[in-house]
């Protein structure tokens, strides 16, 4: 395998999907996970309440005294103060969720700079001392502040795309929205890889998604298609990652050719399309 190029400089990474269940959380952790075994420092922002990624990074985010990003979004605590390791991973680190977070949707709205919390809570210092090249940000399946914070706070948007039925249904709404991001909020903002998980090759019906998706979004699609596998659902039950869990796994290896082919791929032409 061989470590993977750091970045000559820190990307930020928002997973985003106002769909549920298409392998967002999925895609950040294991990515986050690929990547980081490679010998890169990751972090990723958990901005779900639900706090899956959080989960399946082996952090128990129910503490009741917990530093949140929650408590981050808020300017409660620093981003130090909210990192927390991933236990059995190196260089792993994560922002946990808590189920306060659901609250913020609606109190962020009355707070000053609204859009640009988690931005100005991104601190580059504490980054650097932490040695993250990667920030992979976990969005909730919906198109509200959170996730509007997650695009002020990127430079890339990653939408990873379930091989189903009206596998695009929704994702034109996603586009208006990073497009009215860019105008009027963060112009570097900019899809820039597609990912197609939970793919069954047993059936046409996925060739077919993966075909559509493909002549939408052209390169910016990776050639690495996550397949369908139990074990993949499995892994988070056990605070892992599937790289963890089952590292020999189609599941494994497949995220971590992503994670790879996510590394060295140049990043799409910048900004406006
Ligand atoms: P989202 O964050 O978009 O809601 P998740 O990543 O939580 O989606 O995935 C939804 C469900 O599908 C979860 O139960 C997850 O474990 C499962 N899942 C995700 N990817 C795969 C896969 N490749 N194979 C099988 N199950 C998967
Ligand atoms: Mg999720």
């Amino acid at each position: 395998s061989g470590n993977l190029p750091r970045p000559p400089e820190l990307r930020v990474i928002t997973v985003a999907n106002q769909k549920g269940g298409v392998g967002k959380t999925t895609t950040a952790v294991n990515m986050a996970a690929g990547l980081s075994l490679h010998g890169l420092g990751v972090l990723v922002i958990d901005l779900d309440p639900q706090g899956n990624a959080s989960t399946a990074l082996g952090i128990d985010h129910r503490r009741p005294d917990i530093a949140s990003v929650y408590e981050l979004l808020l300017g409660e605590v620093s981003l130090r103060e909210a990192i927390q390791k991933s236990p059995s991973n190196e260089n792993l680190y994560c922002v946990p969720a808590t189920l306060d977070l659901a609250g913020a949707e609606i109190e962020l709205v009355s707070l000053v700079a609204r859009e640009n919390r988690l931005r100005n809570a991104i601190a580059h210092e504490t980054l650097a001392e932490f040695g993250i090249d990667y920030v992979l940000i976990d969005c909730p399946p919906s198109l509200g502040l959170l996730t509007v914070n997650a695009m002020v706070a990127a430079r890339e948007v990653l939408i990873p795309i379930q091989c189903e039925y009206y596998a695009l249904e929704g994702v034109g709404q996603l586009l208006r929205n990073i497009e009215l991001v860019q105008a009027h909020l963060n112009p570097q903002l900019h899809v820039s890889t597609v990912l197609l998980t939970m793919y069954d090759g047993r059936t046409k019906l996925a060739d077919q998604v993966a075909e559509e998706v493909r002549n939408h979004f052209g390169n910016k699609v990776l050639g690495t298609i996550i397949p369908r596998s139990v074990k993949v659902s499995e892994a988070p039950g056990y605070g892992m990652t599937i790289i963890e869990y089952d590292p020999g796994s189609r599941g494994a290896m497949s995220y971590l050719d992503a994670a790879r082919e996510f590394a060295f791929k140049a990043v799409a032409a910048e900004g406006v399309q």
